[in-house]
């Protein structure tokens, strides 16, 4: 594109991680004109971001790929159960590059601002860089886990050491062998960063302010039977994904069977179930027992089944007990790592406690808790990220009457199945809050959006409209569900980034729990009756905006 010129366009997709690659391949399909801006310097989105060491997917890669190609499932190999951050950089790659996608990727070149103009029924769009675009149709493939949380760490400044995030590590080798480093948070990403760094540093203090459950991953070969199932037929594993419920309630394939109710087994079979879901490893360990998401005594079977195991791995039993959670399990997302609880028996490992001692301040040379400093050369932040709606808020969108897409999101997301917001006409968001997001694979449901947007847009221009955006009763009826779906749901009490709370002490559930077999009932009825719960608008003005294909973008309304 001509400096100072505008580029007009069907479709902006916001992102080219692995929503935003598929979704730029799909509108291509379409015969759409599209181009993905993405911040970064590569693809890949947060496998592009998240390089710290020991990263790595907790879903089986088998499942965790697209299934939009036979060809291409059926010619990439994954080299072990849970793929790394590595080797899904790659595998988004080959897919780039075998798609003939990479011309159509924009690279450091975020979004900053988005205009709503309701009379050329477009988006006018301005990159970091000047570029500006207009589209009829913006896709945000964001993500929910893409803007960390601020290091909100006391004194984080005054250090002289090195300070790494584990959410924007260096694509640069780092190497910290020798080096005494202090690693702060114990999620997901802590936990990976700990079993990566143990033994490789000089000293490891993992500073941990709340102990979460660990569950074996038992990273492994590759599941081959399940492989050759889907490489014979992907669409049984869209299918898979469209009928399967949440937390695999349903059992979802598992050895185990469909699990029934805690109370239905005597002690001994609760404890051989729990026995095999530990040495099988992986998510299912959500769903050992019917009813362990809902009901506590049910929760303590499985939470008090995972605090023996921590108390006979860990030889200290000191350490063993402050690593010990004490809500329920997976009221928070269950962290998976092999060979977590074992590093606490490493003389080079300490577990500092900041729950009971917490941090005063960084200091120049370490970090000084209520119980002591501890001297270090780097520190690792693992803090998380502000979900669901940090990347969207980052860029500066405005419809006509100058409201951001969550203006009035304050008590807790609003919007319509997760995929579009009320006065935001053709702004869709892929795999948003209100979807099963994440709690769902990822890779099918960013697939199955970008497929149903798609179908959207054939729909609305064959049938003569120029926009889509849902009813405003609409979008409070199905944020409603999405609330009261989760009220069963132990979780809803938990301290987790899926759960929004109000000043008021009420908490709303973030994503659609109810089940991706009833979202996609309920999504596919309301397509079915020709988009109820949406209103359609008329393209009145198609010659108008066709004449304006390539002119310097228009004065905008107030913003
Ligand atoms: P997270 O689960 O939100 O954990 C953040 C950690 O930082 C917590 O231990 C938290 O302590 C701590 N923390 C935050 N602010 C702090 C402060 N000011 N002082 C001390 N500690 C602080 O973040 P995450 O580990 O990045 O994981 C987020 C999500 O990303 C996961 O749940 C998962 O969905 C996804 N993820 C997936 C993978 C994978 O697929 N393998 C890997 C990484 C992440 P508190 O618990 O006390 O708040």
């Amino acid at each position: 594109m001509s400096q100072g010129r505008v580029e007009n366009l069907d479709v902006v997709v916001v992102g080219a991680g692995l929503g935003g690659i598929h979704a730029v391949h799909r509108f291509l399909q379409e015969g759409l004109t599209v181009v993905a801006l993405e911040k970064a310097d590569d693809i890949g989105g947060v496998w592009n971001y998240n390089r710290y060491p020991g990263a790595r997917v907790d879903v089986d890669s088998t499942d965790y790929s697209y299934s939009f190609s036979p060809e291409l499932y059926r010619d990439w190999e994954w080299s072990e159960r849970y793929a790394t951050q590595g080797e899904l950089l790659r595998y988004l790659h080959h897919v780039v590059e075998r798609f003939g996608l990479a011309s159509h990727i924009r690279l450091n070149t975020p979004l900053t601002r988005a205009r709503w103009i309701p009379q050329e029924q477009r988006y006018h769009l301005t990159a970091g860089d000047g570029t500006e675009l207009t589209a009829r149709f913006l896709v945000m493939a964001t993500g929910n886990l893409s803007e960390p949380r601020d290091p909100d760490v006391p004194g984080l400044a005054n250090f002289g050491g090195q300070v790494l995030r584990t959410s924007r590590w260096p694509k640069e080798a780092v190497d910290l062998g020798g080096l005494r480093v202090g690693l702060v948070g114990t999620g997901s990403s802590g936990v990976q960063t700990t079993t990566a760094l143990a033994g490789h540093v000089g000293h490891l203090f993992v500073f941990q302010r709340t102990p979460h459950y660990a569950v074996p991953a038992q990273n492994g070969e590759v599941d081959q039977e399940r492989r050759a199932l889907y490489a014979s037929d992907t669409q049984f594993m869209r299918q898979f994904f469209k009928t399967s419920k949440l937390f695999g309630e349903d059992g979802g394939g598992s050895p185990l069977g469909p699990p029934r109710p805690a109370g239905d087994y005597g002690p001994a079979e609760q404890r051989e179930r729990l026995e095999r879901q530990w040495n099988l490893g992986g998510q299912r360990f959500h769903v050992v027992f019917a009813d362990q998401t809902s009901n506590k005594a049910a929760n303590d079977v499985v939470a008090e089944f995972v605090r023996d195991k921590i108390r006979g791995i860990v030889k200290d039993p000191a350490v063993a007990e402050r690593l010990c959670p004490k809500y329920p399990i997976g009221t928070r997302r269950l962290i998976q790592a092999d060979g977590y609880y074992e590093c606490f028996n490493r003389d080079d490992v300490s577990l500092i406690d900041i729950g009971e001692a917490p941090i005063e301040t960084v200091t120049a040379t370490g970090i000084q808790t209520a119980s002591g400093h501890f001297q270090l050369d780097v520190i690792v932040l693992a803090l998380g990220f502000k979900a669901f709606t940090g990347e969207i808020n980052q860029i500066d969108i405005r419809n006509e009457k100058g409201d951001t897409p969550t203006t009035d999101w304050n008590r807790g997301p609003r919007t319509l199945f997760g995929l579009m917001t009320a006065g935001f006409p053709n702004l869709f968001m892929l795999t948003g809050a209100g979807s099963p997001a994440v709690l769902a694979n990822l890779f099918t449901q960013n697939e199955y959006h970008a497929d149903w947007v798609a179908d959207c847009i054939r729909y609305l221009d064959g049938n003569g409209y120029s926009s889509i955006e849902p009813e405003p009763d609409a979008v409070t009826a199905w944020s409603d569900r999405v609330a009261s779906v989760a009220l069963r749901l132990l979780r809803l009490q938990g301290n987790d980034y899926m759960v929004h709370r109000n000043e008021d002490g009420t908490r709303v559930f973030i994503p659609w729990s109810g089940g991706v077999d009833s979202y996609v009932e309920a999504l596919e009825a309301s397509t079915a009756a020709s988009y109820a719960g949406f209103r359609l608008n008329s393209s009145d003005n198609r010659e108008a905006r066709a004449a304006r294909l390539d002119v310097p973008l228009a004065e905008e309304p107030r913003s």
